[in-house]
């Protein structure tokens, strides 16, 4: 693959430099600092009165689905602490979904049919979603990659039977002995995430694959809704689960099992989840978006000090959102993980990130970060081979990495704070496998596991 990440063009830098400085006019008086409460409707309805006429958003209303773990504290922060109405999006509900399929469901139908314009997703879901994979009869709803929500904050837990058996991040002799005897007595060892083909699953398929255990024949992969996961690691028929926090913490806390790896230590400032929104409610609400953007990006640098985490925790913890203990949520939130097997973590740059990690910016969604991710839906044989060779094409189409440096620029974000290019670059995973964003088919012929034949 020739230069499939570029610089960007000098004629985008000099319209993006000339909205930035309108920007930081018109925006006078809104740009301050994100860490101020602006809760209440009062509050945000003087500060949105300072956006200019030709910023005013096309509605202030959005519909925006999450899932309740930490990926979402950006959207349900954005509308507790003001920061929508702030940029005149006053309406916006963010609506809980049962599920990730539920998600997508809502997705297909829209606002207007009593579903959801956007919100939270797994990667590739935007895609999968934009190309029809994964729609009723295959229907394409093109959908727009927006910011990146989080990096990090995921992990693998495994049932507190199998504990002191081998199987930790890397799986010694007597994890494989194990899994092996379970396949041979034909009682596989079962492994579970909550929606097939996103992160969740390729986090448990490298892991799994990383120490030679093949996912698709030593073990058994299924998606099971969450509570039931942990509900039947409590009676023994479920032996793994992959997902992210506070259900990983809650399994170690009620004592159903242990955490083998935090997601952080098998890729360090891994992307995980994503902004998207249908595409046909941007091009019809341009301003509306950019709004809803700004709000987030605000949402996120607040979301990213750790001196808002404890407040943070609260109001995640709430009946309305999370509905669980605040104490489950702020030890991962502070990087401090008990991991259930006498381990402990006390990192903070092993906790979740929204704005800015060790590699940088974590709310720019990164082209190349896409790219992995349909590589390995097409190391797993989820998606046909040829879509990397049109993989360019697609991500251009869904990814508006371009909306999020306009609106970075408007809100003032210093330039150190942008990425310069579309690919954050080479990825080291934790077994030293690298993913080089030009050339995927390299990562693919490197790793020893996987469906594809390259
Ligand atoms: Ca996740």
């Amino acid at each position: 693959m020739v230069q499939f990440f570029n610089q960007f063009s000098r004629r985008r830098f000099l319209l993006t430099a000339g909205a930035s400085a309108a920007g930081s006019l018109l925006l006078k008086g809104c740009v301050g600092n994100p860490t101020q409460p602006s809760g209440n409707a009062t509050q945000a309805q003087q500060v949105a009165t300072n956006i200019s006429p030709e910023q005013a958003p096309e509605t202030t209303t959005a519909k925006l689905g999450y899932i309740p773990i930490v990926e979402s504290a950006p959207l349900i922060v954005a509308k507790e602490k003001g920061f929508f109405a702030k940029y005149g999006m006053t309406n916006v509900e963010v609506a809980k979904q049962a599920s990730w399929g539920a998600a997508r469901d809502n997705v297909e139908i829209g606002s207007a049919g009593g579903g959801i314009d956007g919100g939270q997703w797994q990667m590739p879901m935007p895609y999968q979603i934009s190309e029809g994979w994964i729609t009723k009869g295959n229907q394409k709803i093109p959908m727009y990659v927006l910011a990146q929500l989080n990096t990090q904050g995921n992990g693998i837990a495994i049932a507190g039977k199998h504990k002191g058996q081998g199987i930790g991040l890397k799986i010694a002799q007597g994890g494989e002995t194990l899994f092996s005897q379970l396949k041979q007595a034909d009682t596989k060892f079962k492994a579970a995430y909550t929606f097939p083909q996103a992160n969740q699953e390729f986090w448990i398929r490298y892991w799994l694959a990383s120490s030679g255990i093949d996912p698709d024949n030593d073990v058994q992969l299924l998606t099971v809704p969450a509570a039931q996961t942990v509900a039947n690691m409590k009676t023994g028929t479920m032996d793994a689960f992959s997902t992210g926090d506070p259900w990983p913490y809650r399994i170690v806390k009620d004592n159903i099992g242990y955490m083998a790896a935090l997601t952080a230590e098998i890729w360090k400032n891994h992307p995980e989840e994503y902004f998207a929104m249908r595409a046909d409610w941007v091009d019809k609400n341009p301003k509306a978006t950019k709004a809803l953007l700004k709000g987030i990006m605000e949402a996120q640098q607040w979301c990213d000090n750790f001196d808002n985490r404890q407040e943070l925790a609260q109001i995640l913890s709430q009946r309305n959102f999370f509905n669980v203990p605040v104490d489950v949520l702020v030890n991962p939130f502070m990087g401090k993980y008990d991991m259930g097997d006498g381990r402990t973590i006390d990192d903070r740059t092993m906790a979740t990130f929204y704005w800015k990690d060790e590699r940088g910016s974590v709310s720019y969604p990164y082209k190349s970060h896409d790219l992995w991710f349909l590589t390995e839906s097409v190391r797993w044989g989820f998606i046909p081979e040829d879509t990397l060779a049109n993989a360019k094409a697609l991500i251009d189409r869904v990814n508006r990495e371009d909306l999020w440096r306009e609106n970075a620029s408007e809100i003032g974000i210093t330039d150190a704070d942008i990425p310069t290019n579309t690919s954050r670059g080479v990825e080291e995973f934790f077994d030293g496998i690298k993913f080089d964003p030009e050339n995927p088919t390299a990562y693919l012929r490197s790793l020893k596991i996987k469906k594809v034949k390259v």
